[in-house]
């Protein structure tokens, strides 16, 4: 009798962060391939979702610093089983927090007013930009977080490690350097 095999689906999201932590997931290099043989990947930023699909594992870069992001982690958390903070920004904040000590209108303003080459000021109307949360969150803040992977980045070898771990249902354990 045929029986489906079905792979375990793997995701990975990006909230306030820089892409550095999707970076050292792709320099997993040719354990990519491996890892494609071992999971479904069902939704990265350069899938072509319209709504996050259901996943076994989710890897989370960045902090919750809009309310897009606060919208995002909720689905991503409902949908998800294991879900994973990749990354300091993820962690702790970590640069994106590094707004939290001004307020939200000195922050629009530094950005679209005193530091723009252009100043067309802060976008309103017709263009609309993500509302700026008062405070960036770490992402366990916001929704249960399962674990977590420090580093800034963290290396592609200890992504490795722990992505094997939780596949393989073995507690992962740090090996190698954080970031
Ligand atoms: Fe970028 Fe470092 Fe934040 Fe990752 S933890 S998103 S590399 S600043």
């Amino acid at each position: 009798m045929d029986r489906m095999i079905t792979k375990p689906r793997l995701a990975t999201a990006w909230l306030g962060g820089c892409s550095g932590c999707h970076m050292s997931f792709l320099d997993l290099d040719e354990r990519l391939i491996e890892l494609a043989g071992r999971v479904e990947f069902c939704a990265t930023p350069f899938t072509d979702y319209k709504d996050f699909p259901e996943a076994d594992i989710t890897l989370v870069e960045g902090a919750v610093a809009n309310e897009e992001h606060l919208e995002q982690i909720r689905k991503i958390r409902q949908r998800t089983k294991i879900l994973v903070s990749l990354g300091d920004c993820a962690v702790t904040g970590n640069v994106t927090a590094l707004r939290n000590m001004y307020g939200v209108e000195e922050v629009l303003d530094r950005a679209y007013r005193e530091t723009a080459a252009v100043v067309t000021g802060i976008p309103s109307g017709n263009i609309v930009i993500p509302r700026l949360l008062a405070r960036v969150r770490p992402v366990h803040e916001v929704v249960t977080v399962d674990y977590f992977i420090p580093g800034c980045p963290p290396s592609a070898d200890v992504i490795h490690s722990y992505v094997m771990a939780l596949l393989d249902g073995r507690e992962p354990a740090f090996e190698g350097r954080f970031g």
